[in-house]
């Protein structure tokens, strides 16, 4: 689960590392009042979206001279001015995809004054299986070039969590950030900071860009980008109450009511299947055959037909599905049941789509000759390959395929 900015910044404020003063604002009056709140003489008028690249985005409701989706305001009537131009408007930047996101919520900062722009951030390194911080002198610039032109200007180490930070952590990270004296102390104790607030909240990646020293010596968080480790929100509902399902794709959150895992693709072949390993492989082989996945869809092992009828329902209320393809593998569940799942769900969504199912397992053959005797216009596939084959064919000979 993602979060807004300034909701994380809240989130690391708790484990004392150190913000600018802000607040949220959903109106540009709450923008003013906010502002009113803040010291001045230079306000962040920042757009919040689960998406970076703000500063650099553009507004698709943009006028000629207009900035991005974060600027510096002089006075409180610049700030309504932009909380005005923000609020409502859809921005599109190099993470949000080409159709943006609209921004429905702004945080208004007390403006810093940089003398130097940082990048930190932590992430959970799954090859050391422990906690990994990635540094660099290179903040406020996207990250992926600086590592793809300058890769020696980024630095990483990992933590073990029997011993958690250590002072040498510390010091390899203030080298790493290119800080001596006073700022290379807060950049230790910052390290001990994030760590803590990583490991208590259960995050799966933290990035700090940039991490600012200001003109006056202080090391400050400026921008925050959270996700939290899904699995484990169950002990964490001051986290799960920052939730904003505005961010994310309806399917997916009704996916998520079933228990389903399900991610939301833009090709046109909708997938169900159960097993991780067994959904991407049948997406790899939909590619295969020219044809792109509408969707990742793993059931579970022990889909029931309740669940198979949710999935069906997600996947037929996406407009760019001209097909689907089952592929099931009937272990702990049995084919026969599986098949009537199926044969119950095209019934209850009155599917129209060209439906391939490939079932194996347990009572493989009760379950083709369920299918078979349902009357209803489903293909039958042998294996993998086949179903592949059959699914492509039949949504390009319904002529709708994308090519
Ligand atoms: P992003 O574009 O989504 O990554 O949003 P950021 O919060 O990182 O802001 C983008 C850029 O705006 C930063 O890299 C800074 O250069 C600039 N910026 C943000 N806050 C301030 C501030 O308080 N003062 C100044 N001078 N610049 C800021
Ligand atoms: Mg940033």
């Amino acid at each position: 689960m993602n979060i807004h900015e300034y909701q994380a910044k809240a989130v690391l404020a708790d484990f004392a590392a150190p913000i600018s003063a802000g607040k949220p604002a959903f109106t540009p009056d709450e923008a003013v009042a906010a502002a009113k709140a803040l010291p001045g003489p230079i306000w962040v008028v920042k757009s919040q979206i689960h998406a970076g690249g703000r500063g650099k985005g553009k507004f698709k409701e943009a006028k000629a001279g207009d900035k991005g989706g974060v600027r510096l305001a002089r006075s409180v009537d610049e700030v309504k001015r932009f909380a005005s131009e923000m609020l409502g408007a859809t921005l599109v930047t190099v993470q949000t995809g080409p159709a943006g996101k609209q921004v429905n919520r702004l945080y208004i900062e007390d403006g810093s004054s940089i003398d130097r722009e940082l990048y930190l951030s932590a992430l959970v390194d799954r090859k050391a299986s422990r906690v990994s911080f990635v540094l660099s002198t290179e903040g406020g610039v996207n990250i992926e070039d600086v590592a793809h032109k300058t890769p020696e200007k980024i630095h990483s180490f990992s933590i073990d969590p029997a011993t958690g930070v250590m002072p040498h952590h510390g010091r390899t990270a203030a080298r790493a950030l290119g800080l001596t004296g006073g700022l290379a102390k807060q950049a230790e104790a910052l390290i001990a900071k994030l760590y803590a607030a990583f490991v208590a909240k259960d995050m799966s990646m933290l990035e700090i860009n940039p991490l600012i020293v200001t003109t006056d010596g202080q090391l400050r968080v400026l921008d925050a980008k959270v996700a939290f480790d899904d699995n484990a929100l169950y002990r964490h509902p001051d986290i799960l109450a920052l939730r904003d399902e505005t961010e994310e794709d309806a399917k997916e959150i009704e996916a998520s009511k079933h228990d389903l895992n399900y991610v939301a693709l833009d090709g046109t072949i909708g997938c169900m299947v159960n097993g991780a390993g067994l959904a991407m492989a049948t997406m790899d082989i939909i590619k295969l055959y020219g044809e792109s996945p509408a969707n990742f869809l793993d059931v579970g092992g022990g889909a029931s037909k309740d669940k198979v009828t949710a999935a069906f329902k997600i996947i037929t209320a996406d407009p760019n599905v001209k097909g689907i393809l089952v592929n099931i593998f009937g272990g702990i569940m049995r084919c026969d049941v599986i098949a009537e799942g199926v044969i119950a769900a095209v019934k209850e969504t009155g599917l129209t789509a060209p439906l391939v199912v490939r079932l194996e397992g347990t009572n493989v053959d009760l379950g083709k000759k369920i299918l078979r005797e349902s009357g209803l216009n489903v293909i039958a596939a042998d294996d993998l390959d086949d179903a592949a084959q059959k699914i492509v064919a039949a949504v390009r000979s319904a002529g709708q395929g994308a090519r």
